[in-house]
């Protein structure tokens, strides 16, 4: 049902602006860019995948000039929220966190032909958010017996009783409120068509995410002065609110038909097998297997990961449709997929260099901002996604999946060029990238406001008493997902919060 949750008022169904270096081949060249509007935010709707991102990825944080968030100072707060039942390396994982993470059951039979084509290929099989993350293993999720775990549902839900916790529903916020001396006071929201102010006691935390913590500071006057003045918003502190947006391209072009059959099970059986939570349709998006690589020089944090996806036995009209696809990818690529012997392997850009924008369409708080993704502007970006292609195609070749015939969808666009090797590849590229829905960096941590909007504590630069406390704060990608790292910042601000106020 994963795909389903896109068409539910628990998204806030954004798309992207009409884009001109990627998601080409969708209607009106625009990607879908899901959020959640629910308890638990994008974690009600996402695919609950638990990948943390590399040692790397947070001590390069440090060397930008924020103290504090290096691998070694971020691990305890990965390790606090976690109650991990998979059998990953010692000491990485915690046993008695609220977040439940685990292995959906029992694995697919065709796991293990993808854990034979990685060694194969020289990739290890690990424990990606253990001791080394590159290599291959097996998806951990964010799941309780197989059914979903949103932040809502792990958290909230184990705070429900606390005296000092009021959580309001069916609610927007719609400004922050800041007085002459430049210290947030409260904010100002609407519910059933009527306004209200809520004073902040100490501070004000903003949470909305990575389109809607942007676009209510920009209401509040934070944000690119010129922007603000040109939707006659007084500007309060001009920081790049907004800018830096960066997300995890998904290349979903490498898709295989096979001669094994997932079985002969009707869907009845698999929903009854899934209210056992159990089986294929516990897997968010089919997923089962994951795996990082490094491509290019040096051997930092990987550049690419890849997502296998073993025969669903489900439809994939609803994914086309998600994905926003034209008629032509529509009709002519995913369509064909047989759902009980088709395998992907999707392929995802950990570390862009291109960036987008978040910019407000009116002062208007009911209006959706903006969300100019212009993800693969940079050409290195096409490279490594053209290499990270080449080594997924090289795991189709090998013995494991020639056993079970593997043969490649054919994929309908850029067909003039096929005799071109590079350019054919960067125009199947930019028509068929989507995005893996991990936007991040608008609202990036730095010591400079010129660079950045919150500093080390998260602390609006330039205002008293306002943080920003959301996937927006990551300066640099994350090589993984983001709910995970989303929740460390959550648990580490949470202590310096609580260390601040003791006494108070
Ligand atoms: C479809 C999808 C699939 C994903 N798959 C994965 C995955 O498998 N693994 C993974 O790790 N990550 C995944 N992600 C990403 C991950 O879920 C998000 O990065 C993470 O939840 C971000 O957390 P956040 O706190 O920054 O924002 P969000 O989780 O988006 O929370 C923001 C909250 O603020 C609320 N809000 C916004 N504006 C206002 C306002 N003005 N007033 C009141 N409330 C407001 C929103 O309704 C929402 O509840 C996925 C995301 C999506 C959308």
């Amino acid at each position: 049902m994963f795909f389903h949750l896109f068409f539910t008022k628990m998204n806030w169904g954004y798309f992207s602006t009409p884009q001109t270096t990627c998601c080409l081949g969708m209607k009106n060249r625009a990607c879908a860019v899901p959020r959640g509007k629910a308890l638990g935010g994008s974690s009600a709707i996402n695919a609950m995948m638990y990948a943390r991102g590399n040692r790397y990825d947070f001590d390069e944080w440090v060397e930008l000039g924020n103290p504090g968030w290096s691998y070694e100072e971020v691990l305890p707060y990965f390790i606090k929220s976690e109650n991990s039942q998979v059998d990953g390396d010692p000491d990485y994982h915690g046993k008695t966190g609220f977040w439940n993470v685990a292995y959906t059951s029992p694995a697919s039979p065709l796991l293990s032909k993808f854990f034979n084509a990685s060694l194969q290929m020289n990739q290890p099989i690990v424990d990606y958010n253990g001791r080394k993350q590159i290599g291959s293993g097996r998806v951990q999720f964010t799941i309780k017996r197989g059914k979903r775990q949103s932040t809502g549902k792990a958290f909230l839900d184990n705070a429900r009783q606390r005296r000092n916790l009021e959580v309001k529903s069916n609610v927007l916020v719609t400004k922050i409120i800041i007085d002459k001396t430049k210290v947030a006071k409260g904010v100002e929201f609407v519910t059933k068509h009527k306004k209200f102010f809520v004073k902040a006691k100490k501070e004000v935390i903003v949470s909305a995410g990575v389109v809607n913590s942007p676009q209510l500071l920009m209401l509040s006057g934070i944000g690119p002065k010129d922007h603000l003045k040109a939707l006659e918003i007084g500007v309060v502190e001009d920081l790049p609110v907004g800018m830096n947006l960066r997300e995890h391209a998904l290349f979903p072009g490498l898709v295989y038909n096979t001669n094994y059959t997932l079985s002969n099970r009707s869907t009845e059986e698999f929903v009854k097998q899934y209210l056992k939570g159990l089986g294929t349709y516990t897997r968010a998006a089919g997923i089962d297997g994951i795996g990082f690589i490094h491509t290019g020089q040096g051997n930092r944090a990987p550049t690419i990961e890849y997502l296998f996806v073993p025969p669903t036995g489900i439809k994939t009209k609803i994914v086309s449709k998600a994905f926003n696809y034209n008629d032509n990818l529509s009709n002519n690529f995913l369509n064909k997929l047989d759902p009980q012997r088709g395998v992907v392997i999707h392929l995802i850009l950990l570390h862009p260099k291109s960036r987008g924008r978040i910019t407000l369409k009116s002062n208007d708080p009911l209006d959706f901002p903006y969300v100019d993704l212009n993800m693969l502007s940079e050409q290195e970006d096409i490279d490594t996604v053209i290499e990270g292609i080449e080594f997924i195609r090289d795991i189709f070749q090998s013995d494991a999946f020639k056993k079970i015939d593997a043969r490649p969808l054919e994929i309908p666009v850029c067909k003039e060029l096929r005799k071109q090797y590079r350019e054919y590849w960067e125009c199947v590229i930019r028509q068929m990238t989507t995005t893996i829905y991990h936007p991040h960096g608008t609202t990036a941590m730095g010591p400079d406001k010129k660079t950045s909007v919150v500093d080390g504590d998260l602390k609006v630069h330039g205002i008293q008493k306002l943080r920003v406390v959301d996937a927006g704060i990551f300066p640099t990608s994350p090589s993984g997902h983001l709910n995970a790292p989303t929740v460390m910042v959550a648990e580490k601000i949470a202590d310096i919060i609580k260390r601040k106020y003791r006494f108070s």
